[in-house]
Order: C-alpha cells, then sequence, then structure tokens
C-alpha cells in the first residue's frame, strides 16, 4: 500500500488543529470546534502532534493527526479498514480504543473474524487461548502508554498480548492514541508509564499492589503487579506495519 504523503514540516502559526495531508483525513468531517476557552490547548498540542507525526514517519510508521475520538473512528472504518480489507480483527487492552466505539462497529461489519479477548462471558483460559491467537489476525487495535516526541511508541504490559501485538504478528497494527501520551522522550515515556499510568492503571483494575495506596510504583513483587513487559517500537517494521493516529484530545491513561 502507498504510505501517506508527508505532513507540513512547519507547524501552523494559529488556528486549530493540522492534520497529516491523507486522503481519510482530508475527507473526514470537521469535528466539533473547540470553545474558544480550550483554542490554546489545542494549538499548544498540535504543535507536540506534529513534531511526534514528523518523527513516526521518518520511522516507517504511518501516522494520522485527527481532531477527536469520532474522527480517529470515522477514519479506521472509512479509510483503514477498506483500505487493507482484513479478514480478522482483535485488540489489545485500550480505553481509546474502547470509548471509539470501534468494537462494535467493527463486530457490526459483519465481513471480519473477531476475537474478542474480553469476552468476560468466557473462561479465563478460553480469554488467554484467544490471546494467543489475537497474535496472528490481519488487524490488530490498541492504545499506546507513551509517544515520544522523537517518534517511539513506549509500552509496559501485564500479561504482554498487547505488547507481544505490537512487536511481532499481526499483518497490520492500528494505534489510537491521545494527545496526552506525548512526551519528549524515553526518560519521560518510562516516567509517565511508572508513575503514573500503571498505578492509575492498577486503580480502574482494582489490583492488589501497593500503587494502590500510594499512588506511586514500588517496583512490587505482588502477583497482580500490571508492569511486566517492557515494548520500545523505534521503527515500524516493516515499512507501514504499524498504522498510528494521534488524536488532539485526552484520552486513556
Ligand atoms: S510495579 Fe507494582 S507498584 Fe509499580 S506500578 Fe506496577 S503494579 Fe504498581
Amino acid at each position: 500500500m502507498s504510505h501517506p504523503k508527508k505532513s507540513p514540516k512547519k507547524p501552523p502559526k494559529q488556528g486549530g488543529p493540522k492534520r497529516s495531508d491523507n486522503t481519510a483525513a482530508k475527507s473526514a468531517k470537521p469535528a466539533a470546534q473547540p470553545g474558544p476557552a480550550n483554542q490554546h490547548r489545542d494549538d499548544f498540542w498540535n504543535i507536540r502532534l506534529l513534531t511526534a507525526q514528523e518523527a513516526l514517519e521518518k520511522g516507517n510508521f504511518i501516522c494520522h493527526i485527527v481532531s477527536d475520538l469520532a474522527e480517529a473512528r470515522k477514519l479506521v472504518l472509512e479509510t483503514i479498514i477498506p483500505s487493507h480489507q482484513p479478514e480478522s480483527a482483535s485488540w489489545g487492552g485500550s480505553m481509546t480504543f474502547k470509548e471509539s466505539g470501534l468494537v462494535e462497529a467493527i463486530k457490526g461489519l459483519g465481513t471480519i473474524k473477531v476475537l474478542d479477548t474480553y469476552d468476560t462471558s468466557l473462561p479465563n483460559e478460553q480469554r488467554l487461548e484467544m490471546r494467543r491467537q489475537a497474535l496472528l489476525v490481519d488487524m490488530f487495535f490498541t492504545g499506546s502508554n507513551a509517544v515520544t516526541e522523537d517518534g517511539a511508541l513506549v509500552n509496559l504490559d501485564m500479561i504482554g498480548n498487547r505488547v507481544g501485538a505490537l512487536a511481532f504478528g499481526p499483518k497490520k497494527v492500528v494505534v489510537l492514541a491521545g494527545r496526552n501520551k506525548v512526551v519528549a522522550g524515553l526518560d519521560e515515556a518510562m516516567f509517565r508509564i511508572k508513575e503514573y499510568a500503571a498505578p492509575a492503571n492498577a486503580m480502574k483494575l482494582n489490583k492488589k499492589t501497593p500503587c494502590l495506596k500510594t499512588s506511586h510504583c514500588q517496583d512490587c513483587s505482588s502477583e497482580d503487579r500490571i508492569c511486566n513487559t517492557w515494548v520500545i517500537n523505534e521503527k515500524s517494521w516493516p515499512k507501514a506495519r504499524i498504522e498510528v493516529i494521534l488524536i488532539n484530545q485526552d484520552l486513556g491513561l
């Protein structure tokens, strides 16, 4: 498949969020305009998103910038899925992906075999086996714990199915990441994950870990520890295997 054209190299001096120069973004319906009170915040993040986009594209990722989650969903349903026509799909734990409504939308297409490894009606062993099978789907969706401005995806997993898919397996990986995941570099990414995302995630999942009490990582040895495997994607191999959608909204943890 063709790689999208490069985005503008220089950030805009003013105005609303700029998108990557790709067909889907051009055809996407304009997002609801933020109120003037928040425009400066969107402008601030737009510059950082453009920096990350440029670096990611240099690293052979495909990268889009969209204004909000609705636009990300539209991009997936109207451009990414039709252009790849996956026969199977699955996803890793991602609040942003879940919130996008894409789980229901993809199931509703009726043309894709969906491996819902988060179906709580299934026994744990079956879901774990499905997560192994999900490493061989055509299209895998996930979020990212952090995206660096120098163009890397940084993730930390409990089980490893999500970071496993980012490293190898699915033919295509689509990453949805809110602007709050964008950080300067690897040190900040790891700090963000261990000092914020992981403790907050442990709280969300009601794990029996010390960070629930302190809100700081204690580098625990708990059986419930959710911090077991790091994966850093510095480049996408093969080129364009990983497609990142940066969203100019605060999303997920
Ligand atoms: S290592 Fe343990 S204490 Fe630290 S964030 Fe992860 S689960 Fe919490």
